[in-house]
């Protein structure tokens, strides 16, 4: 499945809910905008990144604690 239209790049961003105590993954997609990124490294300096708030889906907790980001890729199937 490609990246579908409109979107740079989309990423996995883990999290560890520190309410419940679960892993959380969540998929963030990139609109395809100027100066959009595309890598992990890009996004982790992005102030788009930096505006996405975390929400836990079990406990409707804020607090979470980012574990690590990973690149979707298209041969992956979205999750
Ligand atoms: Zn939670």
């Amino acid at each position: 499945m490609p990246l579908p239209d409109g979107l740079a790049a989309r990423f996995k961003v883990h999290y560890r809910c520190l309410n419940c105590e679960r892993n959380i993954t969540k998929t963030l997609d990139v609109p395809d905008v100027e100066d959009a990124p595309r890598g992990v490294d890009e996004l982790l300096e992005s102030a788009f990144f930096q505006n996405q708030r975390y929400f836990c889906d079990g406990c409707e907790s804020f607090i979470g604690t980012l574990i690590g980001v990973s690149q979707w890729r298209p041969e992956e199937q979205c999750v």
